[in-house]
């Protein structure tokens, strides 16, 4: 399906998220950069997805690691979301939002088995994705059920640091050691509770899904004790006009209608899990940052902005593109820029394009910057992370503040060696 991509509300020359509230007012408010989410497109993305399948039982638990202020999680624990963590950390926070812990699935990769052990405590659904683990597992906790995940060997899209369902991934167990892990299971007595796939993050074609799925139902037949099936997740948004998006309602019916078969098939229903990050938050998020200086050189004009890859990493990190927009003037002649960050080494947000002509001061706006954006922001360059604000129902509320020189300095301990009485010696 092709589509358009998410954008603010113009109208009389000003653009407004929902209900009004004008992006250069945060942005006067709360100084910049500021990252903005609008809670009334997260939960359009919720409804779609949720009423996109036609099951007795869904669950949809978010993928918390794409947006994890608590203030979001909360939101989804109000519509009825579990959550999806991949940190015994983040588990605390879903805990500390209120989330249940039987709505927590627990999905690592490559911990230890002490971690595991602190979200056992918690009393959070366990997903294991290696046979070592499983097998250390079942000995220590022969009583805790366990999801498994499989990984299907499907290569869904087509950027190897997203991908995660293909031969050589890091992600999973191979259908092909399913006689081992039923020997681990038999040998320890551990009951299996749910079997999990997550291939990717684009499911371009939902042929390309139906089949990993199939994968997995193959393997579902093979243990009688499950409650639940997670198809992970993979739904792509646009980011640009044209991309293509992930039909979710085409894939919703065709999920839909394989998993009640398979329910009369396994002789119980069962829950049909999802969990989405990207589809969930992507196109709620704004970021706003300033043009500090309009730059002409023999090649490019540059915009350089009062922000880096150190608070939005995914233009240099995965080439990914967002859209640019200049929100302080929507009128008038437009020209191409190269768009660069204030970090001492190449941070390029996007080259050519095309936006309403700069002035020095403009506050330029980035796109789908609710999902990986503010969680993979960090401090390089000694920065503080920016401000949140969060739109909900026609009016702002700061949910996060931004850094500040103590937040740098907290976790620093000076050495003794810089005391005056030490000097000299
Ligand atoms: C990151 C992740 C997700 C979410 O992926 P999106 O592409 O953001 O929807 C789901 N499940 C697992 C196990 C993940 O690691």
């Amino acid at each position: 399906m092709r589509a358009k991509c998410s954008k603010m509300i113009l109208e009389n020359d000003q653009y407004t998220f929902t209900g009004g509230v004008s992006p250069l007012d945060l942005v006067e408010q709360y100084g910049c950069p500021l990252y903005v989410y609008d809670s009334a497109i997260i939960e359009r993305q919720y409804k779609r997805l949720t009423s996109a399948f036609d099951v007795p039982d869904l669950k949809l638990n978010y993928a918390c690691k794409a947006l994890s202020n608590v203030n979001i999680l909360r939101l989804f624990k109000r519509w009825g979301a579990g959550l999806d963590t991949v940190s015994v950390q983040e588990v605390a926070l879903g805990l500390q939002a209120g989330f249940d812990p039987q709505d927590i699935i627990y999905t690592p990769n490559c911990v230890s088995l002490d971690e595991i052990e602190l979200a056992v405590q918690h009393g959070v659904k366990i997903n294991i994705d290696n046979i070592s683990i499983l097998e250390q597992f079942g000995q220590a906790f022969p009583d805790v059920p366990v999801c498994i995940r499989i990984n299907p060997h499907i290569m869904a899209g087509g950027n190897v640091k997203t991908s995660v369902g293909h031969i050589d991934s890091k992600f999973g167990i191979s259908i092909h050691q399913m006689p081992l892990v039923h020997r681990v299971v038999e040998a320890t007595g551990l009951k299996v509770e749910g079997v999990h796939m997550h291939t990717g993050s684009d499911i371009l074609d939902p042929e390309v899904f139906l089949s990993g799925a199939e994968i997995l139902l193959n393997v579902a037949r093979e243990f009688p004790d499950l409650g639940y099936i997670d198809f992970g997740s993979g739904f792509k948004v646009p980011y640009k006009l044209g991309d293509v998006e992930t039909d979710i309602e085409e894939l919703g019916r065709s999920i839909s209608a394989r998993f009640r078969e398979f329910c009369r098939e396994y002789g119980r229903e069962l829950t049909l899990m999802f969990e989405p990050g990207k589809f969930l938050v992507s196109e709620a998020g704004y970021f706003l940052a300033q043009v500090n200086v309009i730059k002409q050189t023999t090649s490019t004009v540059f915009a350089g902005v009062d922000s880096g890859l150190n608070h939005f990493i995914r233009p240099m990190f995965y080439n990914a593109y967002h859209k640019i927009t200049n929100v302080s003037r929507t009128k008038g002649r437009k020209r191409f820029y190269t768009v660069v960050g204030y970090i001492c080494e190449t941070d390029t947000f996007g080259v050519n394009r095309q936006m309403t002509e700069l002035q020095e001061g403009d506050i330029i706006c980035m796109h789908n910057a609710g999902a990986y954006c503010f969680s993979m922001a960090s401090n390089y360059n000694s920065r503080y992370r920016p401000a949140e604000v969060l739109v909900h129902e026609g009016q702002a509320y700061l949910i996060r503040e931004r850094e500040t020189l103590e937040d740098l300095m907290r976790s620093q301990v000076e050495a003794p060696i810089f005391q005056p009485s030490a000097v000299g010696q």
